[in-house]
C-alpha cells in the first residue's frame, strides 16, 4: 500500500481563456528557465499546465522538442469518443497530443456550462478510457456553505464523479470553495485540511484504501505564493490548482517552489 508521504506534490495552473498559443511559448520558456534557474526537481514537486485548446499544440512541440519535464492536458473534454458533436474535443484527441491531465467539472463549466454532478461522471469516464488522468474539481458555493455545511457539497460531487471508475484509477481531486476561486479570499488551510480529509474518507470507501492513500487531492481557490505553504502543511492537501496567479510568472514559480518557503 502506498504510504502518505509517498504523494508527489502536484502545482498545476489553470489558464482559463487566457495567453493565446505565441503568448503561451513565451510563458512556458519563461517558466522552465526560472524553474531552472532555480534547480527546481520535477520528481519533487510536479508542474502541470492547462492552457485552451488551441494552444495545446505549440506546448506539446516545445515540451517534446526540449524534453521540458512540465505536463499539460485540457481544461474540458467531451464525453463522447467522436461524432456530430460541434465544438467539443475528444480525449482521443489530447491523448494525441500527449496531454497527462485533464481538468473535469470546473465551477466554472458547472455554472456556465450546465454540467451535472452525472455528466462530470461520464466525463471522467471518457478520460479514463483515453489514458488521461482526471482532475476531478469540486467544490461548495457560499449558499451550500451556509446551508449544508463544509464537506457535504464536495463529498457529494465526488460520489457521483466517481461511479464506474475502478479502484486502482489513476486520479486527482481539486477540492475547489467556489466562493474562493477568484475572490482572493482563499479558505484557511485548516478548512481545506477537514473537506480534504472527509474526500479521501470517501476514495477509501468507495474505491479502495490504496486509492486513497495514492490519490493526490489539491486545494483551489485564490492560491498565491503568500499563501500556498499554509495549505501545503496539511496533511491531505497535495498540490494546489491554481488559476489568476499561474499567469504570472514570477507567483507561479514561487507557489512550485512552496518548499523554498515552507517556513515562511
Ligand atoms: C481556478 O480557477 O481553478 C482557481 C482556483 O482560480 P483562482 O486561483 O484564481 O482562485
Amino acid at each position: 500500500m502506498a504510504e502518505l508521504n509517498a504523494r508527489v506534490p502536484l502545482i498545476a495552473g489553470n489558464w482559463k481563456m487566457n495567453l493565446d498559443h505565441l503568448q503561451a511559448i513565451a510563458f512556458v520558456q519563461k517558466l522552465v528557465w526560472t524553474l531552472k534557474d532555480a534547480d527546481h526537481d520535477y520528481a519533487d514537486t510536479e508542474v502541470v499546465l492547462f492552457p485552451p485548446f488551441t494552444d495545446l499544440r505549440s506546448v506539446q512541440t516545445l515540451v517534446a522538442a526540449d524534453k521540458y519535464e512540465l505536463a499539460y492536458g485540457g481544461q474540458d473534454l467531451s464525453a463522447h469518443d467522436s461524432g456530430a458533436y460541434t465544438g467539443e474535443v475528444s480525449g482521443a484527441f489530447l491523448a494525441a497530443l500527449d496531454s497527462k491531465y485533464v481538468i473535469i467539472g470546473h465551477s466554472e463549466r458547472r455554472s456556465y456550462h450546465g454540467e451535472t454532478d452525472e455528466i462530470v461522471n461520464k466525463k471522467v469516464l471518457a478520460a479514463l478510457k483515453h489514458g488521461l488522468v482526471p482532475v476531478i474539481c469540486v467544490g461548495e458555493t457560499a449558499e451550500d456553505l451556509e446551508k449544508h455545511g463544509p464537506s457535504a457539497v464536495p463529498v457529494g460531487q465526488l460520489r457521483t464523479a466517481l461511479q464506474g471508475v475502478s479502484a486502482d484509477a489513476d486520479i486527482v481531486v481539486a477540492y475547489e470553495p467556489v466562493w474562493a476561486i477568484g475572490s482572493g479570499q482563499a479558505a484557511t488551510p485548516e478548512q481545506a485540511q477537514q473537506v480534504a480529509a472527509e474526500l479521501r474518507k470517501l476514495l477509501a470507501d468507495v474505491l479502495s484504501e490504496e486509492s486513497a492513500s495514492a490519490t493526490r487531492i489539491l486545494y483551489g481557490g485564490s492560491v498565491k505564493s503568500g499563501n500556498i505553504a499554509g495549505f501545503m502543511r496539511e496533511t491531505d492537501v497535495d498540490g494546489a490548482l491554481v488559476g489568476g496567479a499561474a499567469l504570472d510568472l514570477a507567483e507561479f514559480s514561487a507557489i512550485v517552489r512552496f518548499k523554498k518557503h515552507v517556513g515562511a
